[in-house]
């Protein structure tokens, strides 16, 4: 049996997914990204490689994505993070037209035809608001993790508002909450809220007239607060895939093995 490869090396993490001539998953791992991209990656492909109890000479084809996707010396080729999400969220559900992708360093609204095909996409600017990288700076300013962040969030039981969208202001914000004796959970609500305000802006740009199934995946899909948030404010259901943090890498695996075999698709 063959293998094909797909890498997201995201700038948090690196997400491996394998899988076979038939399209399904054989394997899946996920390692934290260094500072040599390429040695993380080449570190995840062993971890995977080690745990499918597979020898490289198995894969016949690996495909790098992600912000670090040119810094993978070890691939074939390099798509672009909008190009895996769309072929990885179409293939897990055919009635997707909407993604919605919050990673660590960048959001990302696609949104496709009933074929998959992209037809429109907005990301969010150079800084990190609305991104997990402004959760993980003001999560560490309050001395919480990221992922304690969604049980904290649930206690809230006042609506604070935080004006700044920036991660170096919000923190400013914080420090005053924090000194006028704010709750930790009030303003953990708030901070999930401020980045839902972001995606909804950015949602605004791409999806006017769109009211198809809406896929949410990247690591911070894992806050169940921020998914409710953005359900309310979209005024749509929102669906998170299993492994919602490992579908551009899926893409990427299935867009080699599919332009292989001479597949025709939308991409
Ligand atoms: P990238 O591809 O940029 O590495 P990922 O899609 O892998 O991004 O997501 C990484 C981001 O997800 C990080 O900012 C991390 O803090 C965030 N994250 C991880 N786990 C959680 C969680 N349980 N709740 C919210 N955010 C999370």
């Amino acid at each position: 049996m063959q293998y094909y490869l797909g890498i997201d090396a995201g700038s948090s993490y690196i997400k491996l997914v394998l899988i076979d001539g038939d399209e399904n998953i054989v394997g899946r791992h996920i390692v934290p990204r260094g500072a040599d991209i390429n040695a993380s990656c080449r570190e995840g492909y062993s971890g995977l490689l080690e745990k499918c109890r597979l020898d490289e000479s198995a894969v016949c084809g690996i495909v790098a994505t992600g912000y670090g996707r040119k810094q993978v010396s070890f691939c074939e080729k390099a798509i672009t993070e909008i190009t895996a999400l769309a072929i990885g969220g179409f293939s897990i559900d055919s009635n997707a037209e909407i993604i919605i992708d919050i990673g660590g360093q960048d959001s990302k609204i696609i949104v496709m035809d009933s074929a998959g095909k992209v037809m429109d996409f907005a990301m969010n600017q150079k800084c990190s608001a609305g991104t997990g990288k402004f959760l993980e700076v003001t999560s560490a300013s309050l001395g919480v993790t990221v992922d304690q962040m969604d049980v904290l969030s649930q206690k809230a039981d006042a609506i604070l508002s935080l004006s700044a969208t920036c991660t170096v202001f919000a923190e400013t914000e914080i420090i005053s909450h924090i000194a006028k004796g704010e709750k930790k959970e009030n303003i953990i609500k708030a901070l999930i809220v401020a980045v839902a305000s972001q995606i909804q802006g950015l949602f605004a740009q791409v999806s006017p007239g769109k009211d198809g199934k809406i896929l949410y995946t990247g690591g911070v899909s894992q806050n169940q607060t921020l998914k409710k948030e953005l359900s309310v404010r979209l005024n749509r259901d929102i669906v998170v895939p299993e492994h919602p943090q490992h579908i551009g890498a899926y893409g990427a695996a299935l867009y080699w093995k599919r332009n292989k075999e001479n597949q025709t698709t939308p991409f």
